[in-house]
């Protein structure tokens, strides 16, 4: 039992009774009333083409799988690397619409809805748990694709409530690094915090020809991916926060850093050693990696 849960407990039986069996089972059945939350674990989800939403395929298997293994959360907080904006906001609406922020794709992708309600109460926690920087109450933004097309898969149904937080744009890594870590409570409260965005994510160079070639990339990217990775697992997060003044091979994967700064959220998530799992690592195109994480 968790010292705070004990004092609570005490102070609501009497200690004088608390150990006695009248006490003990009194104790017994307010604990039974508490609701269970286990302590969730973190992800970063390697989102690709908006077309994951739609298509069948292993790294939509990867996000199921994953999904699987999480306790069901009471709700989702997304950082999507498509939500990108000057300061901190969180969205607070009811009915979050599905946002379809990309042109050029089939009509059965626009189609998609993703209808899960969004968790007002949950956005002014948020709000009041980050005290670094004002945090706005969004009521126009929604669920881009960086949200909808990856959680879809977890979470099919749309029955877990989701917002969304976005990414402040004139920030360094080690500050959202450090912006993540006071959220980290919403963790024991079943909150599932996701980072979605792709660690190597270099859209120039992507070989439209090769999509389709498994686990595909460019030397470079290949050197990228194996360098982030070791330093992930090593838990040597120093030079991610840093990655500029890393190797030209890191410079080619983060041309921008909209899609590897959700990662540094997640990566701020973790606690003492927990548990870094890897899966879909694999390359695409030549130029993006599909590589995800799952932190606890
Ligand atoms: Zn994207």
């Amino acid at each position: 039992m968790k010292r705070q849960t004990f004092i609570k407990l005490a102070g609501l039986t009497g200690i004088s009774t608390l150990f006695g069996m009248k006490g003990l089972s009194a104790l017994q059945k307010y604990s039974e009333s508490l609701s269970y939350s286990p302590r969730m674990p973190v992800l970063f989800l390697g989102h690709g083409s908006p077309m994951n939403a739609i298509e069948e395929n292993q790294f939509v298997k990867g996000f199921r799988e994953i999904g699987k293994t999480i306790p069901k959360p009471n709700a989702i907080i997304c950082i999507s690397a498509h939500w990108y904006t000057r300061g901190t906001k969180v969205t607070a609406m009811e009915m979050p619409k599905t946002i379809h922020d990309f042109g050029g794709f089939p009509k059965a992708l626009f189609d998609v809805q993703y209808p899960a309600e969004g968790n007002p109460e949950l956005a002014t926690e948020v709000q009041s748990l980050i005290t670094s920087t004002p945090v706005d109450l969004d009521h126009d933004w929604g669920l881009d694709h960086g949200a909808w097309s990856v959680i879809k898969h977890l979470y099919p149904d749309a029955d877990i409530p989701v917002i969304q937080m976005s990414i402040d744009y004139t920030k360094d890594p080690a500050y959202h690094f450090n912006l993540a870590k006071q959220l980290n409570e919403l963790r024991d409260k079943g909150i599932l915090i996701i980072g979605s965005g792709n660690i190597v994510h270099n859209l120039r160079m992507v070989d439209f020809a090769n999509m389709d070639k498994d686990d595909y990339g460019y030397d470079w990217a290949l050197e990228a991916r194996n360098t982030i990775n070791g330093y992930l697992l090593d838990g040597n997060y120093n030079p991610l926060l840093n990655y500029q003044k890393e190797s030209r091979a890191l410079q080619l994967a983060i041309p921008t850093p909209d899609h590897y700064l959700p990662l540094i959220y997640t990566l701020g998530l973790r606690q003492g050693d927990e548990e870094q799992l890897l899966f879909n690592d694999k390359m695409l195109a030549g130029s993006l990696s599909m590589t995800s994480v799952r932190i606890g």
